[in-house]
């Protein structure tokens, strides 16, 4: 059965149709919608039949938690142990995409935690995912809405390409801001860490905490079981391109390149951004666009680490290795 694809004014949402897509993640169904970082699958976090939907449409592996979306900070009194710190970070950078990991309460579904003992929390800054959960009346568990593996949908079409099929409504309000997922920053423990870089830049998090959060490394990726698996990639090969010459294997004449400079003429497609937001915004359609276009191989270029440069990187190189597991 085809999913129902319906249009939203992202501004000025009909309160009917938020409603109504409330009402089928109350029941346990699945609802796509915009958030200001990419297109979510949303699920009612509360109701693990419900969640396992989610796994189950995405092909997600079960270790690998869920995020639950809230609409108002002072929900995640409900289902977190919230101390000082987290409380000070939720008024600082919410509405927005950072994501807090916090020590979980007994009334998460262990299907969102994937068993931890930590849940991760996260309000969006888009009118139409809040006024959603809000609607709903319960947290919402939301990974990106694509199959697993896949380039993050930054549009409804993106969506419907992926899950088609498994979700009952897909709401489209255009276009995403960021482009990237939210950072994931651990708070359970006294040092922060950076469990995954996205769209909120790690410069404002250590201007805020007065210190750089630890980076996430081979330990942490038993926190945060999501950084496992390669991710973000489209069925052509990835490339990436630090400056320079190109690699004499890259045959531009059948390939695309997605970036800020391109290297050289002749390659099959191009998609050359004037910003590194406008590379993060685009990266992904572009992924999509290549794919469908037919090109042998993309070509990438590695962005420096500054801003939101170093969510990109991250995306680029999942994108561009090979399958861990
Ligand atoms: P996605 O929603 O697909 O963008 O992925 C959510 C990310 O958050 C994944 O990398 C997860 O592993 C991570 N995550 C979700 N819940 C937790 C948690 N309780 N502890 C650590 N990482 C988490
Ligand atoms: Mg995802």
């Amino acid at each position: 059965m085809r999913a129902e694809r319906v249009v939203l004014d992202r501004w000025n949402p009909d309160p009917s149709v938020i409603a109504r897509a409330g009402a089928i993640l109350r029941e346990g169904r699945l609802v796509a919608f915009p958030t200001e970082t990419v297109y979510g699958l949303g699920a009612n976090g509360l109701d693990p039949g419900a969640v396992k939907k989610i796994f189950l449409a995405k092909g997600r592996p079960s270790d690998n938690p869920l995020i639950l979306h809230l609409c108002d900070p002072r929900d995640a009194r409900s289902l977190a142990r919230v101390d000082e710190r987290a409380a000070a970070m939720m008024d600082a950078f919410w509405p927005g995409p950072l994501t807090l990991v916090l020590p979980a309460l007994p009334v998460v579904p262990g299907e969102v935690t994937a068993g931890l003992e930590t849940v991760a929390l996260r309000m969006p800054d888009h009118p139409v995912a809040l006024s959603l959960i809000g609607a709903a009346g319960c947290p919402v568990a939301a990974p990106s809405a694509n199959r697993s593996g896949r380039p993050s949908p930054t549009d409804a079409d993106a969506v419907m390409a992926d899950l088609d099929g498994g979700v009952d409504l897909v709401i489209d309000a255009g276009a995403v801001d960021v482009g990237v997922e939210s950072t994931v920053l651990d708070l359970t423990e006294k040092r922060a860490v950076l469990l995954r870089p996205g769209g909120m830049p790690v410069e404002k998090i250590a201007a805020f905490l007065g210190e750089t959060p630890e980076a996430a490394d081979k330990n942490s990726a038993r926190r945060s079981p999501g950084t496992r698996y390669r991710h973000y990639a489209p069925v052509v090969p990835v490339r990436v391109w630090r400056g320079g010459e190109l690699s004499p294997d890259v045959d531009p004449a059948t390939s695309g390149f997605i970036g800020l400079d391109l290297p050289c003429g002749g390659f099959a497609r191009a998609i050359v951004f004037d910003s590194p937001g406008n590379f993060a915004r685009g990266i992904f359609a572009g992924f999509r666009r290549m794919e469908a276009d037919g090109v042998l191989c993309i070509v990438v270029q590695w962005p420096d680490a500054e801003g939101i440069g170093l969510a990109l990187r991250d995306r680029i190189r999942r994108a561009s290795e090979e399958r861990e597991t």
